[in-house]
C-alpha cells in the first residue's frame, strides 16, 4: 500500500482543566454589580469548590482538543460489525432538534400534544410496515431493553394461558445480550449449536423444544451475517409445542423491504433505531430498541400505547394483559424522531439502502478471501467474518491486526465475536461507505496480511501512528484512572 490516509500531524496533548488553570483568568466579563457585597452564610458554603480559573481560550482549545483524539463515522470508515456505524443523514438531526419537537412537554395533556402524538402513531405504522408485523411500542431505550421487554411479553402470554415455562433455546450465535435478557426475566437458557455452515438447523432445534420452554430467541440474519434458511421450520417446530419465537432485528440494516418477520414465523421483535434509523451511536448515547408484535400479542405490549381513536391521538393506558410501563414517558424521543424522518426521507429507497450494505460485505468477502481465512464461504448478508487463522503461523493475532488497521486510517471491525469464530474479525461496511473508500479499506487489510508474512514484529508493535500506543487492558479495566491520577490496585 504505497498511501495512507492516517497521519499523526497536529494532534495535540492536553491535560486536566484542574492542571491548566491559573488564578484569575477568566471566561468572561460580567458588568459590574450594582447592589453592595455581602458575606455568603458560612452554613451554606460547606466545604471550598475547587474549580480552576480559565480563559475562553483555554476551555475552547481543550474541549476541541479531546474531540480530535476521537474517532466517528463523520470521521471515516467505522465497519464495526454488528453494529451498523452507518453513516446518519445531518437532515434527521436538523428535525430532531427543531424547538417545536424538541421543546415539546411530555406531560402536557394529549389534546395539547397531537402533532407529537401523530408522529409517534405513525412511526408505529412504519414500523409495522417494514417489519410486517402488526403492533409496535415505542417506549424500549435500546436493543437489550426491547429483549428484555419481549421476554416480559413471552411471560405474560404464557402466564395468561395458565402456562409455567421456565426455559429459552438461544443458539450459539447470539449476541450476549438475548441469554442476559432472559435470565433477568427469569428463564434459563438452553444453548443451540450451529452446524458447520453457520445455519441453526430445525432438526437441532426440534431436539430440544418442549412445553416447558417459552421459546427461542433467534437473530436473523445471524451474528455470522448470514440469512438463517430454517426459520419457518424452526418457527412452526416451537409454535407447534406451544412456545413462541423472539426475532433479535438489530440486523434489520440487512433486510429492510427484504424480509417480513411474520411471515418467517417470528411473534415479537425489536429494532436498533440508533443502529439501523440513523441516530449516532456507539458512545453509550440514547438509543431506542421498538419492540413489533403480533396481532395475537399485542394486549401484553407497555402501556400507554400511542392510538388514534377516529377523532384524535391519545396516551391509552386501560390495557388490563400489558406487561406495565418500561419507560418514563414514550421512550427516548430524540431518537424517534430521527427514526421518522430518516424512513420518511428514504421511503423506497430503504430497500436499495439494504441491498447495497449486502453488496458491500459481500465485495469485501470475495476480496480479501484469499488473504483471510473465511469460516463460512458463502454469500453473506450486511457483514462477513474472517479469522486469524492464516496469520497464526507468523505469531500474528486479530488483535494486531485490528490495531495495525488503526495506523492505516481505519477504524477496527468487530473482534473476537462472535465466539462461535476463533479470532474473528467481523466486518460490516453498511451502505454508505463509497467503492473507493471500500477498496482503501480493502487494500490496508492486504497490506497488513502481506506485513503479517514478512514484518509480523510491526504487526505486534501497533499502532505506531496514534496519540498513545498499544493499551494495557488488562490494567485499563482493573485499575481505571477516572481522575487524572493513576489509581492502584485495591484503591
Ligand atoms: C447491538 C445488538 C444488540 C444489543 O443492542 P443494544 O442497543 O446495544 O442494547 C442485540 N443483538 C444484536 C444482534 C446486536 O447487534
Amino acid at each position: 500500500m504505497n498511501h495512507s490516509i492516517a497521519t499523526s500531524g497536529l494532534i495535540l496533548d492536553e491535560p486536566l482543566l484542574w492542571e491548566k488553570g491559573k488564578k484569575g483568568r477568566r471566561g468572561m466579563s460580567i458588568p459590574s454589580s450594582d447592589v453592595p457585597a455581602a458575606a455568603l452564610d458560612p452554613n451554606l458554603l460547606g466545604e471550598a469548590v475547587d474549580f480552576p480559573d480559565l480563559s475562553e481560550i483555554d476551555v475552547v482549545r481543550h474541549y476541541t482538543r479531546l474531540s480530535q483524539w476521537n474517532f466517528g463515522v463523520d470521521t471515516g470508515m467505522y465497519p464495526l460489525g454488528s453494529c451498523t456505524m452507518k453513516y446518519n443523514p445531518k437532515t434527521n438531526e436538523q428535525q430532531a432538534a427543531n424547538p417545536a419537537i424538541a421543546a415539546a412537554h411530555p406531560m402536557l395533556a394529549d389534546e395539547q400534544s397531537q402533532g407529537v402524538l401523530r408522529l409517534l402513531f405513525e412511526l408505529q405504522q412504519l414500523l409495522a410496515l417494514i417489519t410486517g408485523l402488526d403492533a409496535v411500542s415505542l417506549q424500549p431505550a435500546a436493543g437489550a431493553h426491547g429483549e428484555l421487554t419481549g421476554m416480559l411479553i413471552f411471560n405474560a402470554y404464557h402466564d395468561s394461558r395458565g402456562s409455567k415455562r421456565t426455559k429459552i433455546l438461544i443458539p450459539d450465535t447470539a449476541h450476549g445480550t438475548n441469554p442476559a435478557s432472559a435470565a433477568l426475566c427469569g428463564y434459563r437458557s438452553i444453548p443451540v449449536k450451529s452446524d458447520e455452515h453457520g445455519m441453526l438447523r430445525a432438526e437441532s432445534v426440534a431436539a430440544l423444544m418442549d412445553e416447558e420452554t417459552a421459546g427461542i430467541m433467534l437473530t436473523n440474519p445471524n451474528t455470522l451475517g448470514l440469512f438463517e434458511q430454517e426459520v419457518r421450520e424452526i418457527a412452526a417446530i416451537v409454535h407447534a409445542k406451544g412456545g413462541l419465537v423472539y426475532g433479535d432485528g438489530a440486523n434489520m440494516n440487512a433486510a429492510l423491504g427484504i424480509m417480513d418477520a411474520k411471515r418467517c414465523g417470528v411473534d415479537v421483535l425489536h429494532l436498533n433505531l440508533h443502529k439501523t434509523f440513523s441516530t449516532p451511536h456507539g458512545g453509550g448515547g440514547p438509543g431506542a430498541g421498538p419492540v413489533c408484535v403480533t396481532s395475537e400479542l399485542e394486549p401484553f405490549l407497555p402501556v400507554p400505547r400511542v392510538i388514534h381513536d377516529g377523532e384524535c391521538f391519545r396516551l391509552e393506558e386501560e390495557q388490563p394483559l400489558s406487561v406495565g410501563r418500561v419507560h418514563a414517558f414514550h421512550g427516548n424521543f430524540g431518537v424517534l424522531v430521527r427514526a421518522y424522518s430518516y424512513i420518511l426521507s428514504m421511503g423506497r429507497e430503504l430497500k436499495r439502502a439494504s441491498q447495497l450494505a449486502v453488496l458491500n460485505a459481500n465485495y469485501i468477502k470475495e476480496r480479501l478471501k484469499g488473504d483471510f481465512h473465511l469460516p463460512y464461504d458463502q454469500p453473506c448478508m450486511h457483514e462477513c467474518v474472517f479469522s486469524d487463522k492464516l496469520q497464526q503461523e507468523y505469531k500474528v493475532s486479530t488483535l494486531d491486526m485490528a490495531k495495525r488497521l488503526i495506523d492505516c486510517g481505519f477504524h477496527p471491525p468487530t473482534i473476537y465475536f462472535p465466539l462461535v469464530v476463533h479470532g474473528a474479525l467481523m466486518i460490516e461496511p453498511t451502505e454508505t461507505e463509497c467503492k473507493e473508500e471500500i477498496d482503501q479499506f480493502i487494500a490496508a487489510l492486504k497490506h497488513i496480511a502481506q506485513e503479517a508474512r514478512e514484518q509480523p514484529e510491526l504487526l505486534r508493535a501497533a499502532p505506531q501512528r496514534t496519540k498513545v500506543r498499544r493499551l494495557d487492558e488488562v490494567q485499563a479495566a482493573r485499575c481505571p484512572c477516572l481522575i487524572g491520577a493513576v489509581a492502584q490496585p485495591g484503591e
